[in-house]
């Protein structure tokens, strides 16, 4: 019985950091391991507009507009949040392997 409830507990750690709890939030942001992806993505979209981006889960995850920053016209505004959609697909799709997203 102690045994059982030993591997029960090791699932609910996150698979790449094998350190916090592995919820939803923490595979797709929070994991130290997956923020270095986040950040080359958001520098990628900072060096294509020219503009510095906010570095929320309310804007990569949720796709908030309000937190966009003016002038940005709109057919690149969802190119970038098509490529938020991609990028955390990618890091879910990755997150059981020993490796991150990048
Ligand atoms: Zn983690």
């Amino acid at each position: 019985m102690r045994s059982v409830l030993k591997i029960q507990r090791s699932h609910k750690k996150c698979w790449t950091c094998n350190k916090e709890l592995g919820t939803l939030l923490h595979a797709l942001w929070d994991c130290p391991l997956i923020m270095p992806f986040w950040k080359a993505v958001l520098k990628k979209f900072e060096d294509w507009l020219s503009q510095p981006l906010p570095e929320s889960t309310q804007f990569c995850l949720l796709g908030d507009k309000s937190l966009l920053p003016e002038g940005i016209p709109k057919v690149n505004d969802r190119l970038m949040m098509t490529g938020f959609l991609i990028a955390a697909r990618i890091t879910l799709r990755k997150w059981k392997s020993p490796q991150t997203g990048n």
